[in-house]
């Protein structure tokens, strides 16, 4: 059986919390009146002006990455953020639900409150199921309620035993293995995909 292996030795990420809003006391628009901050980063489309000024705030400020990081992690759409527009930021939150970040994957484990997707999430639930979590830990580091640890620890157990079942190769000597031949062939899909298109080329 493989494991998601980690290293209890190795210090906590420099992950941020959730709430850890702390990296704003050192951006660059700190102090701007609310007027002047409502209209330069939450300015309309089309206000070229006002958002050329904004950016000319972002394009030196010290805490960029954890603006940018900030809109993300709380799915907020509006505004500029780590100097971009809510246009540009659009593809980046498309892309954030399929987010796998180890980093913050060990970050939660370790106890952060860490926003994580979904892909994250499950990544949590199969490292607590490896390593015979209790439904309680893992409710407590996923912050979800006591029946959904549960189910995330069935549904956990059940991955890990489909993929151990799918990718483990079969051993040439193993009479057992030759027996589930007949009903499992362990040549991963992508490579079945393949011959079946080359056999259909042939054929054509
Ligand atoms: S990146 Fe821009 S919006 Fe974010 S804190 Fe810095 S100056 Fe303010």
């Amino acid at each position: 059986m493989r494991h998601i292996t980690t290293n209890s030795s190795t210090p906590a990420p420099p992950v941020r919390g959730i709430a850890d809003i702390s990296w704003h006391a050192r951006g660059a628009c700190r102090g701007l009146e609310a007027h002047e901050a409502d209209r330069l980063f939450f300015s309309a489309p089309r206000a070229l002006a006002d958002i050329a000024e904004a950016k000319s705030f972002c394009h030196t400020c010290p805490v960029r990455q954890d603006c940018f990081t900030h809109a993300l992690d709380n799915d907020i759409r509006w505004g500029m953020w780590g100097g971009l527009t809510r246009e540009e930021r659009r593809p980046w939150h498309a892309k954030v639900a399929k987010r796998l970040d180890y980093a913050r994957v060990r970050a939660a484990i370790m106890g952060r409150d860490v926003f994580l997707t979904a892909a994250e999430r499950d990544a949590v639930a199969r490292h607590a199921y490896v390593r015979k979590w209790t439904p309680e830990r893992l409710s407590y580091v996923l912050a979800v309620d006591l029946d959904h640890a549960r189910d995330l620890l069935r549904d956990a157990g059940h991955a890990i035993a489909d993929r151990d079942r799918y990718w483990t190769p079969a051993d040439p000597d193993d009479d057992e293995a030759d027996a589930m031949d007949e009903t499992f062939c362990p040549v991963p899909r992508q490579v079945q995909t393949d011959d079946l298109i080359d056999a259909l080329r042939k054929a054509a």
